[in-house]
């Protein structure tokens, strides 16, 4: 039986990660209406791992006999004035993810729920990947600068992002493609 407030944080977490597949979402659309095909792939293909991330929490809580209560998600930007500022943002929201984990965290680690132990350790390692692709792909848009050349170069580099399902989460949610 889950503790009822490590439960509650993590009802908050899904959807928090929900928001983070509609973010990423968003920024998909705003690179398919700026024709950059690969930059909105790659956005999509980080909008699919934000609701594995959502599931994570979700099937913990079920697993745990907690009750899943499900919030409002708030809706998304929708304009950009760049590529650039896009995946800034997109690392600057990461940051923030990166500190409602580690709260969770220090929640499970008062609680003494240790039980949450695996899953907090995976999101913490997931956290720090996020922040560095994205800010992977801000620093490279920084060289790119206004150079079209370059920018096309990278967007073709983007669109070969490939959407893994990890091996750890195999079964986790069903149907969602291959381990990596
Ligand atoms: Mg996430």
């Amino acid at each position: 039986m889950i503790n009822e407030k490590v439960a509650d944080i993590m009802n908050q977490q899904i959807v928090h990660e929900l928001y983070s597949a509609y973010l990423y979402l968003a920024m998909s659309a705003y690179f398919e209406s700026i024709n950059l095909k690969g930059a909105a792939h790659w956005m999509r293909c980080q909008a699919q791992e934000e609701e594995i991330h959502a599931m994570l929490f979700y099937k913990h809580v079920v697993d745990r006999m907690g009750k899943v209560i499900l919030g409002k998600i708030d809706a998304p930007p929708a304009v950009w004035q760049s590529p650039l500022e896009v995946f800034v943002e997109a690392n600057k929201h990461e940051q923030k993810v990166t500190a409602l984990i580690n709260n969770i965290a220090k929640v499970a680690q008062q609680e003494a729920d240790f039980a949450s132990n695996t899953l907090l350790q995976w999101f913490t390692n997931e956290q720090i990947e996020e922040e560095a692709q994205t800010d992977e792909v801000a620093q490279q848009l920084k060289l790119v600068g206004d150079n079209s050349s370059a920018l096309l170069l990278l967007d073709q580099k983007l669109a070969t992002r490939i959407f893994a399902y990890p091996a750890t989460l195999q079964g986790v949610v069903q149907g969602q493609g291959q381990a990596a």
